[in-house]
C-alpha cells in the first residue's frame, strides 16, 4: 500500500517557508501558508520531521 502523503494543517501553520526548501520534490508550495501537491510528494516525511510548529501531518 502506498504511504499516506504529507498535508500541512492551515492553523498551525507559521509560515516560516522552511518546508518549501527542504522538500526534495518541490511538492510544497507556498502562499500565505504552506500546501502539498499532493501528486509530487513521495512521502519521505522531511517535511513533518522538520517544521518547527507540527503543522505538518500523515494524511488520515
Ligand atoms: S515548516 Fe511548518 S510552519 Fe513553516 S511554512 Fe512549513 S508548515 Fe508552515
Ligand atoms: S513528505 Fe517529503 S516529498 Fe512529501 S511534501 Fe514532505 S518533504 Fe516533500
Amino acid at each position: 500500500m502506498e504511504k499516506p502523503k504529507a498535508k500541512v494543517d492551515e492553523s498551525k501553520c507559521l509560515g516560516c517557508s522552511g518546508c518549501v526548501a527542504i522538500c526534495p520534490e518541490e511538492a510544497i508550495d507556498f502562499y500565505d501558508k504552506a500546501f502539498v501537491i499532493r501528486e509530487r510528494c513521495i512521502s519521505c516525511y522531511l517535511c513533518i520531521n522538520y517544521c518547527p510548529a507540527g503543522a505538518i501531518s500523515e494524511e488520515d
